[in-house]
């Protein structure tokens, strides 16, 4: 099981970009935020206990975070690695993964800070297919109309508001970017420029890969 981490902060665009090389890579896109809000949604134990931390912005603890993904990989898709979106975000975190599955590419999407906020406010995604758009850079072809499935019906986040944005923001350069020297240090980190066009992005990203 082998297995590639998308690195970087809140709204550099790493659910974006794990959509789009979901299929040349063919590992299941993991996020620990998708399964963090969906558990929110549910009102599950794991749900409720993560609920306060997401809302203030603040890192919801290790553990419960790795007992998630402990459970995400022994599903059947997982044979063959995995994705990683917003995981791990703590070195406590990329120890538990190193035992779990070997990392082969640490791909890292670098947006600078004054382009977070703006980023992360203006984008919304389809409630069907979670295809994600943004006001201003990348909005739907036809006003409130899914390009990719038609659905009609656009979410937002409730978190994608300034004041969270920058605990988020906060919290990523205290505890998630030490990250970045740990995995730099193994050889397997590729650093993307991600304030550029999203196809060109995606491009770097899959030459990074080969
Ligand atoms: P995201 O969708 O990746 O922006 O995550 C949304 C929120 O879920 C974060 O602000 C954290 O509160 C929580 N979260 C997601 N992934 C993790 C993680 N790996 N470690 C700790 N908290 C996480």
């Amino acid at each position: 099981m082998t297995s590639i981490v998308l690195f970087g902060p809140p709204g550099a665009g790493k659910g974006t970009q794990a959509a789009r090389i979901t299929d040349s890579t063919g590992l299941p896109q993991v996020s620990t935020g998708d399964m963090l809000r969906a558990a929110v949604k549910n009102g599950t134990e794991t749900g409720m206990a993560a609920k306060q931390y997401m809302d203030a912005g603040q890192l919801v603890p290790d553990s419960i975070i790795i007992d998630l993904i402990k459970e995400r990989v022994l599903e059947k898709d997982a044979q063959n690695g995995l994705m990683f979106d917003g995981f791990p975000r703590t070195v406590p975190q990329a120890e538990a993964l190193a035992e779990i599955t070997e990392v082969s590419h640490v791909i890292s999407i670098e947006v600078p800070d004054e382009r977070i906020v703006e980023r992360i406010c203006g984008r919304y995604s389809c409630a069907s297919c979670g295809a994600v758009y943004h006001d201003t850079f990348n909005p739907t072809s036809t006003e409130g109309v899914c390009d990719q499935c038609g659905s009609k019906e656009m979410k937002r986040r409730a978190d994608d508001n300034e004041s969270t944005v920058l605990q988020r923001l906060g919290a990523y350069h205290e505890q998630t970017s030490p990250l970045a020297d740990w995995y730099d240090a193994k050889g397997i980190f590729h650093r993307i420029d991600g304030d550029r066009d999203i196809d060109q992005i995606t491009v770097d990203i899959l030459q990074a890969l080969e």
